[in-house]
């Protein structure tokens, strides 16, 4: 019997973990190392941060879960891989430490015959001083927990405007290097809806921060899309939303501190300006989640495994990141997720190291880069983490020697749906398609995208479609009947 361990239970673990476990049957185990008892559907947070939903909406317990799957469960943080084995092991282990509350702080070593590292994003406030709820001045939306106290600081800002008072919105990035502007984006237009249906809208200042080169990146390079028959920029699709809703914003912005009641920022034009707020969000950059590695002699092989950054290597070209912007290639991009040097280490979802930007670099005159870094969304982390599974079952099951299922960026689709206000009759969302998501020049050298499948519309149907897709990915989680129907 063969052994898969995969970290993280988030979008990527969970859908490589499952689907792993239904393919492999009884012949080989599946154990998931996590160290949160609980699985969150992350893109409804944004609910929860406007007191929309509440955190028991959106999240789930995994043990029960996955004793109906057959799937191990250790509620952990892993600490460190050794693809080598080491003293006393022969067979390759990763160290982990405990955080379920019966067992907290024990460490154990796990050995595997199969590892995907699916650890997502460690939410690095610590990049921008007083960045975060933690300590810091601002709030956030990335966890159930954080946007529960959006909720909270937000409900105070209303009550205060009810009471007559001004309140300046300042919601966006909190660093030059982040990613995830659609989340930012998703939530200001929820909190500029929710004080609309409060009746406070007149007392409210509402602004955009981000480090974009111009509304609409996403970290994607923008994106050009048929609407209405017509193509257009996402640059005006965003400026024309923000402007009707009377949101103000501040592009290619490097927040670099945020005090109670202001942020320092840079401009790319390197200029050095203050915002003050009464309220701020602010997404933090992303970084890896600091897994250390080590060979059989147990030298540290860290810096082998994963970029500096703390994202993991995988069949990426990434020499092509010393090329200048204009060479670079969809081809660059990652399509099995296996790491170069061990063949039975594959890194899914955020964990994986990008090759490069996807929008172009930019650096401030002082030297600051100032650009979004590459998103990787939902969808493709649930299709990735589906692929690396099958490559995995083929493997184990001896079917074949290397992956046999491949899903590069380029060549692969996303689907956003961002919510701009929640309301069965009086909400809204944009519902966004790219194909590719990776642009392509020589397949489509006009706008780098297939224009017949990447379009976006604002309205009512989106937040129906938001509300649904809620339903039926924590339905496809709960791996209720028919979950594997459900696409990723
Ligand atoms: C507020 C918000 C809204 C979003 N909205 C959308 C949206 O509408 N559409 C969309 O497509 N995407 C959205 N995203 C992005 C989406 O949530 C991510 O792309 C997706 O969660 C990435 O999946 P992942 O599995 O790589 O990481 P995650 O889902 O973050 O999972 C990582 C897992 O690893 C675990 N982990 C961390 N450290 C360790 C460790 N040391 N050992 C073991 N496990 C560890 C974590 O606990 C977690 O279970 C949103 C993100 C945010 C923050």
């Amino acid at each position: 019997m063969g052994r898969l361990v995969v970290l993280g239970a988030g979008i990527a673990g969970h859908t490589a973990a499952t689907f792993a476990k239904k393919w492999l049957g009884d012949q080989h185990e599946v154990v998931v190392i996590s160290p949160n008892s609980k699985w969150n559907w992350i893109p409804s947070n944004i609910w929860v941060g406007v007191g929309y939903m509440k955190p028991d909406d959106v999240i789930f317990e995994l043990a029960p879960v996955y004793e109906k799957a057959g799937i191990v469960f250790k509620q952990a943080k892993a600490l460190s891989i050794h693809p080598e084995g080491g003293e006393g092991e022969e067979k390759p282990y990763v160290t982990i430490e405990y955080t379920d509350p019966s067992k907290k702080g024990q460490n154990e070593k796990v050995t595997y015959d199969y590892l995907i590292n699916a650890t997502g994003p460690k939410l690095n406030f610590a990049a921008t001083e007083g960045l975060g709820p933690d300590g810091g001045n601002s709030v956030s939306v990335c966890t159930y927990l954080h946007a529960a106290e959006a909720a909270n600081a937000l409900n105070i800002a209303i009550e205060k405007m009810k009471k007559g008072e001004k309140q300046k919105f300042l919601i966006g990035v909190g660093h030059g290097m982040c990613t995830c502007q659609g989340a930012a984006f998703e939530y200001i237009f929820n909190v500029e809806h929710t004080l609309r249906e409060k009746g406070v809208r007149d007392k409210a200042e509402i602004t955009y921060i981000s480090n974009e080169y111009e509304l609409g990146d996403f970290g994607v390079g923008g994106m050009h899309i048929k609407r209405g028959g017509y193509i257009t920029s996402g640059k005006v699709f965003a400026e024309s939303l923000f402007t009707e809703r009377g949101v103000h914003w501040i592009k290619r912005a490097h927040v670099n501190k945020v005090e109670k009641d202001r942020v320092h920022y840079e401009t790319l034009d390197g200029t050095f300006h203050e915002k003050e707020f009464d309220f701020a969000m602010l997404i933090p950059p992303f970084a890896g989640a600091g897994l250390k590695a080590y060979d059989k002699e147990g030298n540290d092989i860290t810096s082998e495994m994963f970029n500096p950054g703390g994202f993991m290597f995988v069949d990426a070209d990434y020499s092509s990141a010393s090329k200048p912007y204009e060479e670079w290639s969809v081809k660059d991009w990652p399509k099995t997720y296996q790491t170069p040097k061990y063949k039975n280490i594959f890194a899914a979802g955020i964990a994986f190291a990008p090759p490069h930007l996807i929008s172009k670099p930019m650096k401030s005159p002082n030297g600051t880069p100032i650009n979004p870094t590459p998103p990787r969304t939902g969808m493709p982390s649930g299709i990735i983490g589906k692929a690396v599974a099958a490559s995995v079952v083929d493997m184990m099951t001896g079917k074949s020697d290397k992956p046999t299922h491949k899903a590069s960026m380029g060549e692969m689709g996303a689907a956003c749906v961002a919510s701009a206000g929640a309301g069965f009759f009086k909400g809204t969302a944009a519902a966004m398609t790219m194909y590719p998501v990776i642009p392509d020049y020589e397949k489509y050298p006009n706008f780098g995208r297939d224009l017949n499948y990447t379009f976006g519309e604002l309205g009512l149907a989106g937040h129906w479609i938001k509300h649904i897709l809620h339903y039926m990915f924590i339905y496809k989680a709960k791996l209720k009947p028919g979950w594997t129907l459900i696409p990723e």
